[in-house]
């Protein structure tokens, strides 16, 4: 186990690996394999995994570095901001980072997605690794390229895309991580089952038990499988301008409960909730059999997923649905399932296909 390396394609011909570990051992021999060593480095994370995964990945980096700093923000999508982008700026300046140091994000998709943007405007851009410690950060966030920060309400507002040199990935790491993060990542893992790999989706739900109890190889597959195909499509599509809107699967609805719960539901449940939606619109126009719109359901259920969210008014979910950025010319770009595993782009679900499936997470 844990010998698995996946490369990923980053501009051109150049690739970066992603480690499957069960420790931060090899973290050192990555980095000099990458030619990384010898850097200052800043170790850069949240009030949350400082204190259980710092300093071991600090004494690892030391064997290999000039030089390690670590720059700690408060948890929580709240500080993904650009206060904090500033205060590590300073921080780097402090350090003394220059063009050749190396910033390690060491967290969430929180982390990685305010480190991975410190990295690509710190000094025009430096480069940057990943450690992502959440399960939702390994499946998905630490993979594509994406990197930014919320500007008030408005989520990654601001942005660039910066890919990794490398992602180290300790599995162990998800042992301390809330069950409720684990199933959040669990959402989006059902999702990239859904959107192209039936079989995969089949080992998901058959291996619940295994992953549910954080076996290691169980979870190397899960993983790896994971990225392997967001890879692939952010590979085909980097820019968002066909494929990659497939992972938006189950994120229609799913966004507008999420805002409309005001944040009282993760993300991941929301997605939960809304691959259900999308599901059921599916069922109705006979693309998926009712055997499979429950196969779908069921998955969620299996990892503690919530299929329906109470106490929303299904116009209000219409109408924040349809105000999502995925419109186009008055159309929503809706993610939609011709059996499991093969998800398709639809301009054309009207209002009441919309609704009947906004009642079904309703009730
Ligand atoms: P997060 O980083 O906030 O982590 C969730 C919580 O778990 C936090 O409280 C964190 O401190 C804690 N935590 C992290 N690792 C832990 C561990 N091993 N043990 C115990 N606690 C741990 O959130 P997330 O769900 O990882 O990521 C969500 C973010 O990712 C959002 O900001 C979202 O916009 C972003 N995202 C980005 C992309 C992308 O392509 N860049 C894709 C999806 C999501
Ligand atoms: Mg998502």
């Amino acid at each position: 186990m844990a010998e698995e390396i996946l490369q990923v394609k980053r501009n051109g011909d150049f690739y970066y690996p992603i480690y499957f570990e069960e420790g931060f051992d090899r973290l050192a021999d990555a980095i000099c394999t990458e030619g990384l060593e010898g850097r200052n480095l800043c170790i850069v994370t949240d009030t949350h995994v400082e204190p259980l995964y710092a300093e071991k990945v600090k004494r690892v980096l030391t064997q290999v570095a000039s030089r390690v700093s670590v720059f700690v923000f408060e948890a929580g999508e709240r500080n993904k901001n650009l206060n904090t982008v500033q205060q590590l700026y300073k921080a780097l300046i402090e350090n003394q980072l220059d063009r050749k140091s190396l910033v390690v994000a060491l967290g969430g998709g929180v982390v990685g997605d305010l480190s991975g943007f410190g990295a690509a405007t710190y000094l025009r851009g430096i480069d940057f690794i990943q450690i992502p410690t959440t399960l939702l950060s390994q499946v998905d966030s630490s993979v594509g390229g994406k990197t930014g920060v919320d500007l008030d309400q408005y989520k990654n507002m601001v942005g660039a895309f910066h890919q990794p040199r490398l992602v180290y990935m300790n599995m162990n790491t998800l042992k301390s991580l809330p069950p409720v993060e684990f199933a959040c990542g669990m959402g989006e893992v059902l999702k990239t089952g859904l959107i192209c790999d039936a079989d995969f989706y089949e080992y998901v739900l058959a291996n619940h038990e295994a992953i549910r109890a954080l076996d290691t190889a169980a979870l190397a597959k899960m993983i790896r499988r994971c990225c392997e195909i967001k890879a692939g499509v952010v590979e085909r599509d980097p820019k968002e301008q066909g494929e990659r809107a497939l992972l938006n699967l189950g994120h229609t609805v799913g966004h507008a409960v999420e805002k409309l719960k005001d944040f009282q539901l993760l993300h991941g449940q929301c997605v939960a909730i809304g691959l259900v939606a999308a599901a059921y619109i599916s069922w109705k126009r006979e693309l998926l059999t009712e055997e499979e719109y429950n196969r779908i359901r069921e998955g969620c259920l299996l990892y503690d997923l919530p299929v329906s969210a109470e106490g929303l008014d299904e116009a209000a979910v219409l109408a924040v649905t349809k105000k999502d950025k995925k419109m186009e010319q008055g159309q929503i770009k809706f993610v939609l399932m011709k059996g499991i595993g093969n998800s398709f782009i639809d301009r054309s679900v009207s209002d009441e296909e919309l609704l009947e499936g906004i009642r079904e997470i309703l009730k």
